[in-house]
């Protein structure tokens, strides 16, 4: 298994890569992303075989697809060490911790069966602990082998930096700078970030805002010489183990949501709250794989990027002025950067097409593909889109307690909110649950009245020691920073 760039599919950038190539790295050369050549398929005896697997060895056999210079033993030792019981204890009173992804039954809604695939059980609380964590064991493996160290340098303004932290602690040969803006995030991400204290995980409070962290580290990746001097590396949300992790619990959410171990293959659907297109990504992966799916939905927020492309066929890039706080704010962004993988498949793998229309991206801010034969075939890849807001926020979640007694955080609200719209009879709707209700408290109690409940050890998180280091928002004192505590 071989891996191209959405940018030079044999035109440009020449020759495919190994995976052990690409693992620790972001953007592809030529400033595409990350594809494998050909999508590795499943065999009906395989998906009835991988029924009865756990979790940990579900994800062993779904990354053995993609990955063949790292022995299935070694990856199988990986994703047992990272899918534990352990590790993703945070269930619902009544969810078993040992399925790492508990499918909770909401009920029957116009004759289709409603669900959440429950993915936020993991350290943090969000989805994004599902990769990152695996991620953080196949990075300390990949540079064991070479004797080799990494330096991640990260922007966050909530749950990325989290994440990365909580998978990358305590890992030899891994340091963390993570840069967030200082009295910017809310209490409980503040805590959770700045109570870590491992002596390879360094917080950055900037005096600043978010997007000043990003310029940093932008501007730190642009100095070419000191990336290299300093191993400095990123865990964004483009690198592509990140996105084939993410892959494994559409299978498992699949076999869940089909009857378990003895079911059947019919067809079901899932809807993904989006923002940066890498979680449903990994849905369009799994399709292409041959994982019986009929349709993703792409659910978004008031930053309806995504779903005005779906609907239109124009994809038109926000400018910061336009991109708006929400109450789900892991999905407030102004273009989607796992986008172009998609696109590429859209457009038949045509990388020079690729190309031309992700340049006026960069100099148009957007393109139109409505009328075009491509936009035409969206359908056939099943994806569909639709868009909530924060009074729709509001009323999923009053809605889904009343109904059901189970509270959603706002991002699986808005999951809710456009699952419902695109519900068909008689087939099985997955909606991907992304955090837990603790995370985004304030919306919750205005929607309730009450505070979420904490799963048990959080209760006191905000009362821990913090531990982080307060630096002004400029570049250059925040390299001197790195270069003084990397220990090369
Ligand atoms: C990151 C995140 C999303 C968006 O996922 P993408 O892969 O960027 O589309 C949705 N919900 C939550 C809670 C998140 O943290």
């Amino acid at each position: 298994m071989k891996y191209l760039s959405t940018r030079g599919a044999g035109t440009l950038s020449g020759t495919p890569q190994s995976f052990s190539s690409i693992l620790l790295g972001g953007l592809a050369p030529d400033g595409g992303l990350y594809l494998p050549t050909a999508y590795p398929q499943v065999t009906k005896a395989e998906l009835s075989a991988w029924r009865q697997l756990s979790y940990a060895d579900l994800a062993a056999e779904v990354l053995h697809k993609f990955i063949d210079d790292v022995p299935v033993e070694i990856l199988r030792d990986l994703t047992r060490r990272t899918y534990t019981a352990e590790g993703y204890k945070n269930v619902r009173p009544g969810e078993n911790a040992a399925d790492i992804t508990p499918l909770v039954t909401l009920g029957e809604e116009n004759g289709a069966p409603l669900s959440l695939l429950a993915l936020s059980n993991g350290p943090t609380l969000a989805f994004k602990d599902m990769a990152m964590q695996l991620l953080g064991n196949l990075f300390e493996y990949a540079l064991a082998q070479h004797g080799d160290a990494l330096n991640i340098l990260g922007a966050t303004s909530g749950d990325t930096g989290s994440a990365a932290e909580y998978a990358m602690r305590g890992k030899d040969g891994i340091r963390v700078f993570m840069l967030s803006p200082a009295g910017k995030m809310s209490a409980f991400q503040t805590a959770q970030m700045y109570s870590l204290q491992d002596p390879n995980i360094f917080n950055l409070a900037v005096d600043g805002v978010f997007d000043d962290c990003q310029d940093i580290v932008k501007a730190v990746s642009n100095d070419h010489a000191y990336k290299a001097r300093h191993k400095i590396g990123t865990v964004n949300s483009i690198n592509w183990a990140r996105v084939v992790a993410q892959v494994v619990y559409y299978f498992k959410g699949y076999f869940a949501a089909t009857g378990g171990t003895g079911g059947s293959d019919r067809e079901i659907s899932f809807t993904v709250p989006s923002g940066n297109f890498g979680n449903v990504c990994a849905g369009h992966i799994a399709r292409m794989m041959g994982l019986p799916v009929r349709k993703l939905v792409v659910a978004t927020n008031e930053n309806d990027v995504l779903d005005e492309f779906f609907r239109t066929g124009r994809y038109r890039v926000r400018k910061s002025a336009e991109t708006y706080h929400t109450s789900s704010p892991s999905m407030d962004i102004s273009k989607a950067s796992n986008f172009e993988r998609f696109m590429f498949d859209l457009l038949g793998r045509d990388a020079e097409r690729t190309v031309a229309l992700f340049r006026s991206v960069e100099t148009e801010g957007g393109f139109d593909l409505s009328g075009t034969d491509a936009f035409a075939r969206v359908a056939e890849f099943g994806f569909v889109s639709g868009r909530s807001t924060h009074a729709d926020r509001i009323e999923t979640i009053r809605d889904v307690v009343k109904r059901y007694d189970i509270v959603i955080d706002t991002h699986t609200a808005d999951g809710v909110k456009v699952a419902r719209e695109a519900l068909e009879p008689g087939v099985p709707m997955v909606v991907l649950e992304t955090a837990q209700p603790a995370k985004f408290a304030e919306t919750i109690l205005d929607a309730l009245g009450s505070e979420p409940p904490r799963p048990a050890g959080f209760e006191k998180l905000e009362a821990l020691p913090q531990r982080f280091d307060t630096v002004p928002a400029d570049a250059e004192r925040i390299k001197a920073f790195i270069a003084g505590h990397t220990g090369l």
